[in-house]
């Protein structure tokens, strides 16, 4: 393949929708249309490789693919779509690959409207100062109202409704006209190609033969094979093995000039190495300043996660450190509890993340595991004056060395039918939250801005705001800051001992109730045992919730004689499934469940 040389028949955009309103649909038709991707060889969701991505929806890990198009103006064009993952726990990930972009496609669905991930996605690309094409989707279905949509869209970027386009991409509908907006509408790539190479690094992964992949923008300059390069934030030095662009499949290049979207190969052995958002430059005729914007990745959300069975310990630190390579966003360290055993202690970007992670391990490994429920990352202050970063209620100083605690709070946009308004207020208010801003888009239709401890997020919001507007809420956020709350330390007891697996930071005010409802989910979850079982909640000494269960006075397998053998035989599986996800501490068995029980208190 030849480098581009001509930087006016480049276009580098995106796609950009909330879930499940056609972005992937979409990438098809484009790979499609162009000939990418022959008929012959297309699988729905092409551009999502991994199993989990198709099921889910979702997509995990970002793609990149450069289309060769010709337009009604008879030239031909080079058009690289850049993939985005989809969701929030990304959206610095999202920012960068939005960064190597000058437009964006807003794909909304006609049934559907504006929703929580679409603003999101919007802001961050409204930021990077992208062109935006607005395009309604799913028109062929006898709900669309693209009419309703697209005043949503109208008012929310105050485009002219000519600008916005109407198509299927099930059916292909009008998705040559994208093809032609892209082109018409998204400008050129900007940069000086005489000037020293500056390439934005966002994103890479590992490749077992191949060792580091890293996908690059180049802003100027350009990068060819046998160059030095040299990375700002790592400051780190390479030289480049080969590079080249996905069409889909890898093809190597001479060079990738200004305004180019492709891989480089240069020797990186670790993932580790390389941080999204940092920016490459020529080692010996660097460029004076970065590509603005760069982060450093920190996990927000943290667990602890143990086997179900010891002897899977070695395989579950086995399969961490392989899922690390891939993804340098999440930690994990060995961690011991008195109630779960040997386990690590994981660090994650967020929820969705944390499952993913989890997911993967299960069946991509084949592992049996428990949880301990998320908590969140908290800044503590000593009265020394020393600030401690607390991953887990067990690290925390004891509270009379403790100055004040420091919890992350994010900012929550919320779109809802207005009929759902008062329930979801009430909502925010008891997860603590403030309101920054509240915005009709539509005589129905309205926007919520709340400022919540990220904390009440961790636990039931989005569930509890998906049931009480019944699924026509949706919620997406991002990080604010640290702020200052009292929190205590809320143990919960079996029988006198301390579950530390069931420990957790609360907010002062919420204490009692929280400690009631854990001991009342706890009664419900825990099985009848030959013995009373006493369940306590605790704040240091001071017992604030007490329930028991009665021991067992029955043979309960005592039915089952006489009975048919298919029975016995059913209730014996059961019996052994609900064995496995049983963890004995000390006499009491603890099912799984209860781990996450604390989640589900509300
Ligand atoms: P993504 O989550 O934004 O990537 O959405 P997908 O492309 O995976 O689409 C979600 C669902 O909507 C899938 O079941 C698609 O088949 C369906 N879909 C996508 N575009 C259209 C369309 O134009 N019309 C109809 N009827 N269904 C569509
Ligand atoms: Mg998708």
């Amino acid at each position: 393949m030849e480098p581009i040389k001509d930087q006016t028949i480049i276009r580098n955009f995106s796609i950009i929708a909330h879930i499940d309103h056609g972005k992937s649909t979409l990438a098809d038709r484009l790979l499609e249309l162009t000939g990418t991707v022959s008929a012959r060889e297309m699988t729905p969701q092409y551009l999502d490789k991994m199993d989990l991505e198709r099921e889910r929806g979702i997509t995990i890990k970002a793609q990149t693919v450069s289309l060769a198009y010709q337009a009604l103006d008879g030239k031909n064009y080079r058009l690289n779509l850049i993939d985005t993952p989809g969701h929030m726990d990304f959206s610095y990930e999202v920012s960068r690959s939005l960064a190597a972009c000058e437009g964006a496609l807003l794909v909304v669905d006609a049934t559907q409207g504006i929703e929580a991930q679409t603003l999101a996605n919007l802001d961050l690309a409204l930021e990077n100062k992208l062109k935006i094409i607005p395009v309604i989707n799913k028109i062929d279905l006898l709900q669309a109202n693209p009419q309703r949509v697209k005043e949503e869209i109208e008012l929310l970027l105050g485009v002219d409704s000519a600008e916005i386009m109407e198509v299927s991409a099930k059916s292909g509908t009008n998705v040559h006209t994208v093809l032609e907006a892209i082109v018409k509408r998204i400008p050129a790539p900007s940069g000086k190609k005489d000037n020293p190479l500056s390439a934005l690094i966002f994103d890479s992964w590992y490749d077992t033969y191949q060792g580091v992949i890293v996908l690059i923008r180049v802003f100027e300059g350009k990068i060819f094979p046998g160059m030095r390069i040299k990375l700002f934030a790592s400051n780190n030095e390479y030289e480049v093995n080969h590079l080249g662009i996905f069409s889909p499949a890898a093809k190597d290049t001479e060079a990738l000039n200004t305004g180019e979207v492709g891989f480089i190969i240069a020797g990186i052995k670790n993932l580790r190495d390389i941080q999204v958002g940092d920016t490459i430059t020529d080692a010996s005729q660097p460029t004076t300043k970065p590509f603005p914007g760069f982060q450093e990745l920190k996990p927000m959300v943290f667990c602890g996660v143990y086997p179900s069975y010891p002897e899977q310990y070695n395989p579950l630190r086995e399969a961490l450190e392989k899922l690390r390579l891939n993804d340098s966003s999440f930690t994990f360290e060995p961690e011991n509890s008195v109630a779960l055993g040997f386990g690590f202690h994981c660090g994650f970007l967020g929820l969705l993340h944390k499952e993913i992670i989890q997911e993967r391990l299960e069946r991509e490994f084949n592992l049996d595991l428990v949880s301990t429920a998320p908590n969140v990352v908290y800044n503590v202050t000593t009265l020394k004056g020393d600030v401690v970063k607390i991953e887990s209620p067990d690290q925390l100083p004891p509270p009379q060395e403790i100055a004040h605690i420091a919890e992350p709070y994010i900012l929550a946009s919320i779109p809802t039918p207005v009929r759902y308004l008062g329930e979801i207020l009430k909502l925010c208010e008891e997860k603590r939250g403030m309101q920054r801003d509240l915005k009709y888009l539509s005589p129905e239709k309205v926007v919520l801005k709340y400022e919540i401890p990220l904390n009440e997020v961790v636990w039931d919001f989005n569930d509890r705001l998906k049931s009480l507007s019944r699924g026509y809420a949706s919620f997406d956020y991002e990080f604010l800051d640290f702020r200052n709350s009292s929190m205590v330390k809320l143990d919960l007891l079996l029988n006198g001992s301390k579950i530390d697996a069931l420990s957790l930071l609360v907010p002062k005010e919420k204490a009692y109730y929280i400690g009631k409802g854990l001991v009342e989910k706890i009664r419900k979850i825990i099985p009848r045992h030959l013995f009373e079982v006493i369940i306590q909640a605790a704040i240091g000494s001071k017992v604030i919730a007490r329930d028991s269960i009665p021991p067992l006075r029955k043979n309960v397998t005592a039915k089952c004689y006489g009975g048919d053998i298919t029975r016995k035989r059913k209730l014996l599986e059961k019996q052994k499934e609900g064995k496995k996800r049983m963890k004995q501490v000390g006499k009491i068995s603890i099912p799984q469940e209860a781990f996450l029980s604390i989640l589900k208190v509300s």
